[in-house]
């Protein structure tokens, strides 16, 4: 067909503070419940309620924008310009308010946020990634009940409706009684939200069914190894690094495709990376034993944003696999811009899987931001804390270490591993970061004793007593 290009109205919804919201239920059926509703919302058929509750508003000519890439928690939807700029604002704003209805009525508290742009293709109206031309009001979460009992289970919003869990009845919010009801995992639900989420889309890349997974964060924790406690899991949050200016030189250099392609390829690496760091810490069907759960937990995937639970004993190695992993996918794509360097950083919160799944979120996405900045982005990096050890505030002068920092003191970590953990505690007493050059010493002096320097200088020359202190709190895990 000739004639002029059609033009769009691409209209976006995005859940916004994702991570903070999933965590709003402390245990791990609620996470689970919400990350199915919001996985990989534009690969759902066009059948989904709010699709059908957006199209409503028109002339039954809206539909999922495929142009966008995947990423949970992202509604992306289209309709044809009508060539008025006020009319196509209007509408607009009707179909997002309608499809915000219709979310809302599955995950009642979910933040939300709403925009649009009118272009030839995606990119077009998108230039600079997802940040909306024009902002949509967002009508807030219904909250019309008076406020009598709140919720049994997040304790965030008032109790509504009486639900069966863990074999008692308790009064949960509207928003916890859509995680935990059942309904969610049935494919029958074609009227509504067809559940693919994250952990089912790595549960069928490993060839194995629900069966093998971990179904509290305490069954998670009992897949550690046998000499452990077999009481912490890991939440490891992976973002990468500097892709907005990677997209950024994608959109201004002339090629209209490029940044289409590009976003693609990170969520592809992404979704390889994630599945080549779970193969590395889950042995091979033979080898498995009594290991038959899967060891990773995934709650959300985004384009290059990655949260998930681990068991703690894994969790290190998971990580620098994954990020391995991303860094040599991202260095085969071809058609980046010239001088990009694409990589990830992350971040390790180690607890014991009764401590708080909010609080260790919050803790991994405030230690990611410091070690980004640490790093510039520049390098693959990875912050961690100890809660149970370090306490539950990050410790302020612990540096985040990049992959080659990890290689350099692998020697050296694993000989603090091997240590007695009230040898290691001997240490830990000499290490006092407020007074370096005298804690050094100290350090230096026993590590001669023990005929140790093997494992203290290397560690003092990366960052001196603090660099001890950091080691000492991952030894445990180091693997
Ligand atoms: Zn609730």
């Amino acid at each position: 067909m000739n004639g002029p290009a059609m033009r769009w109205v691409y209209v976006n919804i995005a859940a916004t503070r994702i991570q903070s919201y999933l965590s709003r239920t402390p245990d791990l059926k609620g996470v689970r419940g919400a990350s199915a509703w919001l996985g990989d919302t534009s690969c759902r058929d066009s059948s989904a309620a709010w699709v059908a509750a957006a199209s409503g508003t028109g002339d039954g000519d809206v539909e999922i924008n495929a142009e966008a890439g995947q990423a949970d928690g992202v509604f992306p939807l289209r309709f044809p310009s009508c060539g008025d700029a006020t009319a196509d604002h209007r509408r607009a704003a009707a179909t997002a308010n309608a499809a915000q209805t219709a979310i809302r009525r599955q995950l009642p508290a979910v933040p939300l946020a709403a925009g649009w742009a009118t272009g030839s293709s995606y990119v077009e109206a998108y230039p600079d990634g997802l940040a909306a031309e024009d902002a949509l009001p967002v009508s807030p979460p219904v909250d019309e009940i008076p406020f009598l009992q709140s919720c049994a289970t997040c304790r965030a919003d008032p109790a509504v409706t009486d639900i069966d869990l863990h074999e008692r009845q308790v009064r949960v919010c509207a928003d916890c009684a859509a995680r935990y009801t059942d309904r969610y995992r049935q494919p029958g639900l074609r009227q509504a939200t067809v559940p693919v989420s994250a952990e089912t889309r790595l549960l069928h890349a490993l060839d194995v069914d629900e069966t093998h997974t971990a179904r509290h964060f305490d069954a998670l924790a009992a897949l550690g190894a046998a000499d452990g406690n077999r009481n912490h899991v890991a939440s490891v949050y992976i973002d990468g690094n500097n892709l907005g200016r990677l997209f950024e030189a994608a959109a201004t250099s002339g090629d209209t495709e490029l940044k289409a392609r590009l976003s693609e390829k990170v969520s592809a690496a992404t979704r390889g990376a994630l599945i080549d760091a779970t193969r590395t810490v889950w042995p091979r069907p033979d080898d498995r034993g009594d290991q038959t759960a899967v060891p990773v937990i995934p709650h959300l995937v985004g384009g290059d944003d990655v949260l998930v639970s681990v068991v703690a004993d894994r969790a290190w190695l998971f990580t620098t696999a994954y990020l391995h992993s991303f860094r040599g996918r991202m260095q085969k794509v071809t058609d980046l811009p010239a001088a990009a360097t694409t990589s990830a950083s992350a971040a390790i919160v180690f607890a014991h899987s009764k401590h708080p799944f909010r609080r260790s979120v919050d803790l991994a996405a405030e230690l990611l931001t410091r070690a980004k900045r640490e790093h510039c982005g520049r390098q693959p990096a990875i912050a961690w804390l100890d809660v149970t050890r370090d306490g539950d505030q990050p410790v302020p002068e612990r540096r985040s270490w990049t992959l080659e920092h990890a290689a350099t003191l692998d020697p050296a970590m694993r000989a603090l591993s091997a240590l007695p953990a009230a040898a290691r505690a001997e240490w830990g007493r000499l290490c006092d970061p407020d007074r370096p050059q005298i804690s050094a010493a100290r350090l230096r002096r026993h590590g001669r004793r023990l005929e140790r320097s093997d494992v203290v200088e290397p560690l003092l020359e990366h960052g001196g007593p603090a660099a001890v202190a950091a080691a000492l709190s991952l030894a445990r895990w180091w693997s």
